[in-house]
This record gives C-alpha cells, structure tokens and sequence, in this order.
C-alpha cells in the first residue's frame, strides 16, 4: 500500500478509535452529571411532597373543628377554606411539578392524583358531617370521615417514599439521612393524631373516652418507637450540626415540652381534674412544639439537598473538564497529524519521487523543497546536492562525449580540405569492400593527382596552392553522389570510391569529375583565375575477390599511365 494511502487510512482509523472512546466517556460523564440532577429534583420534590403532607396534616385541624362545633361561625370556616387552599396549592404545584419531571418515579405522580382524589373524598366527608345539626351527628360518622382525613397522608407518604428511593438509589450515602426525615415526617403526623385525641374531651370538658384513650395510648407508643427510630438509629447525618441542634430541640420542645403538656391533661381527665384549657388553648400550647419535629425533618432534607447539590455540581465539572479535555485532545490529534503530514509525509514523497527520478536519470524536474531547518529539510537539500552533483556529471559527460566525437572527427578528417583522411579511407574503403564483397556489388576506385600542382604553388605561392586544395575538394565533393567516399591520400592526390560502380561506371565518373575540374576557374585571394587540370587513375575488382591495396595498386598504376600520356586526362588499369 502505497505511504499517502496508509497514512490516511491510519488516520481515519485513529480518529474514529480516539472519538469513539471520547464519546464514551463523555457519555458516561453525561449519565452520571443527568443522573446527580435527577438525584437532586428526586430530593427537592421529596422535600416538596413532605411539605405537602404536612399542609394535608394541618387541614385535618379546622376541618375537627368544624365537625366538633355546635354551630360553626363563619371564621371557622375561613380557616378550614384557607387550609384546604393551602393544601390544593401544594399537591397541585408537587402534581405539575411531577408532571413535567419525566425522570422521576410514575408512582409518585400516580400517589400525589389518588392522594388529591381520596382528599377530595375525605372533604366531601367532612362537610357531610358538618352540615348537619351537632345532635345528629353520629360519631361512628366522624370517626370515618376523620379517617379519611387521616388516610390521605400515607398516599402523600408513598410519593416521598418513591421520590427518596429514587433519589437513594443516585446518593447512597443520603439514605440514612432520608429515612430519618421519613420519620421525622411520620412522627409529625402521629404527634398530630394524638394531639386531635384531645379535641372531643376539651371541647366537651369531659373526661378523655376510653376509645380516645386508647388511641392516645397506642400513639404514644407509636411515637416512642419513631423517637427512637430518629435519634438512636446510628446516621451519620446525625452528626450533622445542623441536624443535632435540630434533635436536641425536638428532645426539648417535643418529647419535653409538647409531651408533658398532652400528658398533663390526660393526669387531669384520669384524676377528673378540671383541665383548666378549651381544645383551642391546647392546640396553642401543643402545635408549637410539633414545629420543632419539622425543623429535624427539615434539618435533615437541607443536609441530603446540600450533599446532592455539590455532587451535581462536581459531576458538572467533570463533565466540562472531560469535554474540554477531549476537545483538546482532539484538536491536538488533529495538528499532530495535519503536522504529521505537512511536515514528514508529503515532504517524503517528494524526496521519493525525487530519489525515483535521480535515479532513472531524470534531472530535469526540480526537487521540491519545504524551508525548514529540521531533519526533513537537511533531508530535501541533501537531494537537492545530490541532483546537482548528477547534473554536473551529466554535463561533463556531455562534454566528454562531444569532444571524444570531436576528436574522432578530426582524426578521420584531413585538416585542409574537410574530406576524410588516408587512415580514415582506409577503414571505410575496407567496409565497402567488405559490403560489395557480400552484397555481389561491384566495387571501383579512383585516384586523381592535381597536374603540375608544384608549379602553382612555385607561381603562385603556397596559400594559393592550399585554396586549389580547398576548392578542387569542394568541387569534386559536389560531383559525387551519396555514399560515395572522397579523402585526400596526400599531397595533391585524391581518392575517390564510387557506390556500386564497376569499371566502366567509375570511369564515367573520373571523366566527369575531370571535366568538372578542368572547366572550373579557381578565384585566387589576389583576384587572380586560375585552372588547373587533374590526371585519373581507374581501377575495379575483377571476378576474384580485391584487396584494397591490389586496387590502389592497380589505380596508382593507371594514374603513372595518364600522367605519362600528357595528363588531365583518365586511365584504367
Ligand atoms: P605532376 O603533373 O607530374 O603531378 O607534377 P607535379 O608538380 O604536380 O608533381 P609533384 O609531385 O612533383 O609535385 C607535387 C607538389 O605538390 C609538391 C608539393 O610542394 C606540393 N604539395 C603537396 N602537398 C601540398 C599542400 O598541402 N599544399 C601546397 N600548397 N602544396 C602541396
Ligand atoms: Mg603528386
Ligand atoms: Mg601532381
């Protein structure tokens, strides 16, 4: 796989793994924060729905008033109207706050509707009793609708306990601390059926009834296992300052205070001592100590809301830190690779790319270099070196090359005329003989000698006899066809070897190069015309097979024979 490839798939790979654990973690710090707020709501609306069983508790007071009086005013009845509001207040504001809280229990929302419906059936109750004449009012009818009264307060009680549940479940660590405010609760509505034991034998100044002494007996024993219950029970939360000064109060104004005043009246109903006290005096003297059972419960629910709080906020924290830090982290992931690539990778490439064509030879594309002073950058001008060092060598070659071809030529070229050379006749002169011997071509040779050359440069100097040279050379050159092969053998004399000629094609070209010369006038330096004249010597091979010295042999002879018969004029021998 090619590097580019792998590098992107690697960082495809890396990211999805390192996102997917951020996620995770991000997630479970999200649980964990949803799970401390849901904690929280459980607890504020376990405290909301205590309170509101209290507002139920409280009802119960004007609503026995009510039922006891002879002819109830119309305060009375104020107060029982205004209790009942404060109590619809509260359980509809719990319902609606149920309501729209779709993380908590449905049973709390399903007990607060049954607690508001059997309150709705209890008041019916009430006012049935209350509507008719004191005389015909049978307790067994009272009994029942106080009951009811009574009975709607557990149904509040089982939305505390699956709120507290639900909020116990997130913060173990508060459970002792709700239980005890769960009795505080209960204890709250003992005190208050016990103290409501009192009214009928107040209000009728008459000793307490053996049924209500019986109650009262039973509550207080109720009420002693509670006390119990909340002071003895080993809870951490006790040691809570708060919560203790709150215990040592309901010590003192409850089960001191609170107790001994119920308990004077019912020393004075057995010694059938007057009581010195209507119904309303007592509830003055005995609801006020029941406060100091609420500031426990109260006490308690602050120091779990307190708690939850902070582990809400903490959880808030950490989740912000774990986004922060993933974010970070990502970011960091995200330069370190687009480093990564900017910085090694593309830059790797280039240097292979650049390796590749160093080595195949191609210097002409440029090596790409990246400005930096780091590894990768001594790595690129190092190429960069090494491209340059190649380059050099490939133009020394190149002028190596050029003069070895310059060299060559000149050593197959005669210096004056520009045609080949006696050595370089030779060899070119074998591999057509070779050629034509192969082929069954025929093969010939000339040889011309400039006549009286030795009086042109006596008469007209030496450079002019180099110019006849020259031009007789350029001439001849012109008359040839291609292929043929022209070289000065020395001196004043030429050699000619014409392509595919036997004897008498040569001849034919020996008289056309003769005529060629003879006719053509030589424009000397000085101004000057000069002709000159040129004898032929023409040989060819016979049947046998020729050597090229047998033929300039027998060429040179017929040269001797040309010059001996008057020159400017063609042998063949
Ligand atoms: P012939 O008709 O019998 O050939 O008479 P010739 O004068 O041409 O013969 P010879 O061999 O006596 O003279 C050749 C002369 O050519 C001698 C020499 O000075 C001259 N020569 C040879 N090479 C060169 C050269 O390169 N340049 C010049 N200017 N003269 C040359
Ligand atoms: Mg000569
Ligand atoms: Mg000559």
């Amino acid at each position: 796989m090619k590097l580019s490839k792998l590098f992107a798939l690697a960082t495809l790979v890396l990211a999805l793994l390192i996102s997917s654990m951020l996620a995770r973690i991000l997630a479970g710090e999200w649980r964990h924060y949803q799970a401390t707020r849901a904690g929280l709501q459980a607890l504020q609306l376990a405290h909301q729905a205590m309170l509101a069983a209290e507002k139920v508790s409280l009802e119960r007071g004007p609503a026995n008033a009510l039922m006891g009086a002879d002819a109830p005013d119309a305060a009375a009845r104020q107060r029982l109207a205004d209790a009942r509001l404060g109590s619809d207040a509260t359980l509809a504001a719990l319902q609606a706050a149920l309501a729209g809280a779709p993380r908590q229990p449905d049973a709390a929302l399903l007990a607060v509707g049954k607690a508001r419906a059997a309150l709705a059936a209890a008041r019916r109750g009430v006012d049935a009793v209350a509507a008719q004449p004191r005389a015909a009012r049978a307790p067994a009818q009272i009994r029942g609708a106080v009951q009811h009264m009574f009975d709607v307060v557990p149904l509040v009680m089982q939305a505390v306990t699956a709120l507290s549940q639900r909020a116990e479940a997130v913060y173990p660590q508060f459970s002792g601390a709700l239980m005890s405010a769960r009795i505080a609760v209960e204890l709250r509505e003992y005190a208050g059926r016990l103290g409501s034991h009192f009214t009928a034998a107040l209000t009728a100044q008459q000793a307490l009834s053996e049924e209500d002494t019986a109650h009262i007996n039973v509550l207080r024993g109720r009420i002693e296992q509670l006390r119990l219950l909340t002071t003895l029970s080993p809870n951490e939360a006790n040691a809570d300052a708060r919560v203790a000064v709150a215990l040592q109060t309901m010590e003192a104004r409850y089960f001191g205070d609170g107790l001994a005043f119920a308990g004077g009246i019912v020393a004075a109903s057995k010694a059938g001592r007057p009581y010195g006290m209507d119904s309303a005096q007592f509830a003055a003297g005995y609801v006020p100590a029941m406060q100091s059972i609420l500031q426990v419960r109260d006490a308690l629910l602050a120091l779990s809301i307190d708690g939850a709080r902070q582990a809400s906020e903490q959880a808030q924290r950490e989740l912000l830190l774990a986004s922060c830090l993933g974010a970070a982290m990502l970011l960091m992931l995200a330069g370190l690779l687009y480093i990564l690539r900017r910085r090694v990778v593309r830059p790797l490439l280039w240097a292979t790319r650049a390796v590749v064509d160093i080595a195949n030879g191609d210097l002409d594309t440029p090596v790409r270099v990246s400005q930096r002073r780091d590894e990768i950058g001594d790595m690129q001008h190092a190429l960069l070196r090494l491209r340059a060092s190649n380059l050099e060598k490939r133009q020394l070659e190149l002028e190596r090359q050029h003069l070895i071809e310059q060299l060559r030529v000149s050593a197959d070229t005669d210096y004056l005329t520009g045609t080949l050379n006696r050595r370089a006749f030779t060899a070119a002169g074998k591999a057509m003989a070779r050629r034509c011997q192969e082929h069954g071509l025929p093969l010939a040779l000339i040889i011309f000698d400039i006549d009286y050359f030795k009086a042109v440069n006596d008469e007209c100097g030496h450079d002019a006899g180099d110019l006849v040279l020259i031009r007789i050379a350029e001439l001849v050159g012109r008359e040839l066809c291609d292929g043929d092969i022209l070289a000065r053998y020395g001196g004043e004399e030429f050699i000619v070897m014409p392509v595919n000629c036997d004897l008498a094609g040569a001849r034919g070209v020996a008289e056309r190069l003769r005529a060629a010369i003879a006719a053509a006038p030589i424009r000397l330096p000085d101004g000057a015309s000069l002709r000159v004249t040129a004898s032929f010597g023409v040989t060819a091979a016979g049947g046998t097979p020729a050597t090229l010295d047998g033929l300039f042999r027998s060429a040179d002879a017929a040269l001797y024979n040309a010059k001996k018969l008057g020159r400017n004029r063609v042998e063949c021998g």
